[in-house]
This record gives C-alpha cells, structure tokens and sequence, in this order.
C-alpha cells in the first residue's frame, strides 16, 4: 500500500516547493488551496487577455541552488534585467539606495547639513546604544534627521503602526545600513558598479522576471508536481485539524459547502499562522487563541493600470513617502514584456491597508479618480492613456513584527511542538518576512528534513538576506 500522503496546507511557492520535493522522492502528497488557481501571492491572473501580477515579483537571490531551480524549470522564460529603482521623496527623484552624491545635489543643502551631521556623530555610538525599537535601531545608526524626514513617515504609511511599535529586528532585517567609510569613498571616487554586487550592502542587483508574469514559476512547479503524480486540490479551504494524543490525524476541507476528509501522515502548514489556533480541534484554548491574535499581518491593494506606450517611468519603481501608493512600478521593465499589448505598459500601484477598511472596500473607478490627478500632474500619464484598470486584494501581504512578536511566537511555537507531524513553512506559516526565494528553500529544506530526519539548516533560523527596504 502506498503510504497516506502528506498533506500540503497553501499552494503557494512553499507549500508547491515542499510537495515537488517530496514527491521527487516517492512520497504520496496532496495540497488543498483555497484559490482557483495556486501560486499563492506569487501568481499571475489572467484578466481580458492581459496577465496581471500582485504588483512586481522579480527572482532575485544569491542562492546558486536556487537560480539553478528556476533555471531549470522556466530558463527560456526569464529576462534578466539590473534593479533601477527611484525614490520620490518631498517632490525630487532620488536613486536608491541612497547616495550621498544623489543627495548631496538634489536636497535642501540646510537639511542635507543636518541629515549628513547627525547621520556622522550616530556612527560611532551606533553599537554602544540599545536598540529597543525599529526606531532606536535607525535613529542610532542613521541619526534622527533621516528619521523624521524620511524613515518615520513612510514606515508609519507603510506599516499603520510607528516604527517605535516595531521590534529592531524589523529594521535590522529590512533596511541596509550603509558603511560610512564606503559612502564617502563611492562618493568621492566613480567607482564602476559590478553586475552583482552593491556598494553599500550586499544586495542582489540581478532579478529575473517570466515574460508572461511571476506566476509562470509556480505554474511550472504546479505541472511538475501533476506530472510526479500529486494531487493538488483547487478551491479547497482547510478547515480544519484534528489531534489525538501527540499527532494530527485528519485533515478537513471544503469546497462549496463539500466537505473533504484526509488522513495524512503528516501535515505542512503554509497559510497564515495566526489561523491555526482556529482550526486546531481540540482546540488549543484560550492562551493560544490570544497569542494567534498578536500576530498581525498589513493588507494591501494594488491597482494595475494598462496604459499606452511604453515605456512610461524613468525607473522599475519609485517609491513614495507622502502619497496614497506606496509604490508605482512598470512590470515590463522588470522583465514581464509580454503581459499586456507591446504598445501598451503594465502599471501597478501598491496600497497597504486593513481588510475592510476604506481603501480595501473603495470601488476599483473610485480609487482611479483618487490617483488620476497625481499622475497625471506629474506627466506620468493622461486619463486617455489608461485602457484598463483593476484593483486586486492582497490579504496578509505582510507580516508586522511588533515589538513583542519574537515571545508571542515563541508561545505558540512551543505549543505546536507536541504535535508531532504538523510542521510549518513558508512566509506566512513561519510569520516571517521572507520573499521567493527563502519560501522555495524552507520547502525544499522542510521535505527533507521529512525524508531524511534532521535538518541542513535549522528551519526555525532561516536566514534572511540584505534586501531593499521597502
Ligand atoms: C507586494 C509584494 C511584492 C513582493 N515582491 C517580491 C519580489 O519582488 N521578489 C520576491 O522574491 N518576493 C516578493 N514578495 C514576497 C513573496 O510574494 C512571498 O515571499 C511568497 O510568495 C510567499 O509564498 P508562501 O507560499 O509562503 O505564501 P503565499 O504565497 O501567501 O501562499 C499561501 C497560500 O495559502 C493559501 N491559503 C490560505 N489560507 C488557506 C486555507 N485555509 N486553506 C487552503 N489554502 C489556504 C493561499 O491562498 C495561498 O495560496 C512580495 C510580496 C508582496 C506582498
């Protein structure tokens, strides 16, 4: 008999990576996905003919197994392209991440003054002081003119808490700190930029973007799990899992009002942390249910604009500290040249939010009309220009690292170790702001920790790379 399969909670490139490995290896898996289609926020959905993503989703990494994955299954698909992103900040366009010569040229010189002084006499303190906060963390490294001109607002849009209410770890993980030493000397000397290296934090400079959008790679990894014989289950919502004694021995789910019952050998949890106090039967209790409730994630909508010509922005993204978007981005120059019409540019524009509140209820025309006259007093575009818009809901985009996160995970994590063969993934099953590339590894990694017992790396300690800010 065929062992019970493992059963997959989300279908998105976590959950996809931990079955196709699993599967590569002779395990029977099932994956139920509440969508119609899987890929999770990583998909691409196809509206009238144009192929819309939830706002740019680039393959970057320096992780060589991970390149060589993608390679293999969608190569002939990818465009490679360098990262050029702008920032708009009180009305000027600056390169980032930031440079002192950029700044020094295009900012009031009375508050680059300021911002360059503060941002000197940080340096040398930066490791004696505590950081207890997201905002102790940059006020004590970046100096607190950058923080209340720059750091604080954008943050406070972005995230709907101040950067006070976040851990340091938030910061420490999101923002690259530039050596001062290297400022000065990328700003005194050219120094020519290399293809994969960044002059003040190693970031990736390189992305790949499919033709046809991000979601082709998670297409691609769905009909290699099809082909190695699993099952993945569409519009199926997991409902619930039953424990008994120290494992979990059903899963359910429904679809329409039709109940599915699994019983599985064990169970990897990809979809939102906070939810498994409420599927867990019996339930955990109320300790836990207040811990999950601690958890918080932003909401976000995205409006995608098509309009005609292309291309239509000076940069993949720029980036807004004082507007309703936080992001305006051109998909095609990220590499996504064949989503809409070539005559035509794919637009987004990234919102954050909370489920329900004005900006996630708002009317696709109504959102339009809010936007229309900042791009169109910024010759960005005219209303004639656009031939069609939508806005797309994005639930759980990210995860908010308040200040007590680490303890309130650290709770609930010690709660589900009893249960035996429930695991979590992923970014959203490990509450943990990881992008592609690090779900794709806490899958593969999470599989074979399954086969082979033991891990590669500790799954719980997941590096996180430099990225970007924002
Ligand atoms: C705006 C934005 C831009 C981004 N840009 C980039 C980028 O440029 N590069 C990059 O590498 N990363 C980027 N990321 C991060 C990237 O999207 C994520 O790291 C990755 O897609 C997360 O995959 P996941 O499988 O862990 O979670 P998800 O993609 O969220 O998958 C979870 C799946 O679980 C399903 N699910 C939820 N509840 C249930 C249920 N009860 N039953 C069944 N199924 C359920 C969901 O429908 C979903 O398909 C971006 C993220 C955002 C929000």
């Amino acid at each position: 008999m065929k062992d019970k399969p493992i059963v997959v909670l989300g279908g998105g490139i976590s959950g996809l990576s931990a079955a196709l490995e699993l599967l590569k290896n002779g395990k029977k898996v099932v994956i139920l996905e509440r969508e119609k289609e899987a890929g999770g926020m990583a998909r691409t959905i196809n509206e009238s003919d144009y192929y819309l993503d939830f706002a740019p989703h680039a393959y970057h990494s320096t992780d060589p197994e991970f390149l060589k994955e993608i390679f293999s299954l969608i190569g002939d698909e990818l465009e490679e392209r360098s990262k050029d992103v702008r920032i708009n900040f009180r009305g000027k366009y600056f390169l980032y991440p930031l440079k002192a010569r950029d700044l020094a040229l295009n900012m009031n010189p009375l508050l680059t003054l300021s911002a360059l002084t503060d941002f000197i006499f940080a340096f040398p303190k930066r490791k004696s002081r505590l950081d207890r906060s997201s905002e102790d963390w940059l006020v004590n490294r970046f100096g607190r003119t950058l923080y209340e001109i720059f750091f604080g607002p954008y943050s406070a849009k972005v995230w709907g808490v101040p950067l006070s209410c976040l851990s340091p770890e938030f910061a420490a993980h999101r923002i690259p700190y530039p050596n001062l030493w290297n400022i000065i000397k990328n700003s005194l000397i050219r120094k020519k930029d290399t293809n994969d290296t960044h002059p003040y934090a190693p970031l990736v400079k390189k992305l790949f973007y499919p033709r046809k959008g991000a979601g082709r790679l998670p297409k691609k990894m769905q009909e290699e799990i099809l082909k190695n014989g699993g099952e993945i289950l569409l519009g199926y919502e997991a409902k619930s899992i039953e424990i008994l004694g120290n494992k979990v021995v059903r899963v359910k789910g429904e679809r329409e009002g039709k109940e599915i019952t699994l019983s599985p050998e064990s169970v990897i949890f990809t979809i939102p942390l906070p939810e498994i106090s409420k599927m867990l039967s019996p339930s955990p209790g109320k300790k836990i249910a207040d811990l999950a409730k601690k958890l918080r994630f932003r909401d976000m909508v995205i409006l995608s604009l098509i309009v005609k010509g292309r291309p239509v922005l000076s940069a993949q993204s720029i980036y807004y500290t004082n507007k309703l978007f936080n992001r305006l981005s051109e998909i095609n120059l990220y590499g996504g040249i064949e989503m809409v019409p070539p005559e035509c540019s794919l637009l987004t524009l990234e919102m954050t939010c909370a489920e329900g509140d004005y900006l996630w209820n708002m009317e696709d025309d109504l959102l339009l009309g809010e936007i229309l006259p900042y791009l169109e007093e910024e010759g960005i575009l005219s209303k004639e220009d656009i031939v069609f818009h939508k806005k797309m809901r994005l639930k759980n985009a990210y995860p908010i690292y308040l200040r007590d996160y680490e303890e309130v995970m650290g709770g609930i994590l010690s709660y589900l170790e009893g249960i035996d063969n429930l695991r979590l993934c992923g970014r959203q099953g490990f509450f943990k702001y990881i992008d592609m590339d690090l779900c794709w590894k806490s899958g593969k990694e999470l599989a074979l920790n399954i086969l082979h017992g033991g891990s590669r790396i500790p799954l719980k300690e997941l590096t996180y790379q430099e990225r970007l800010f924002f």
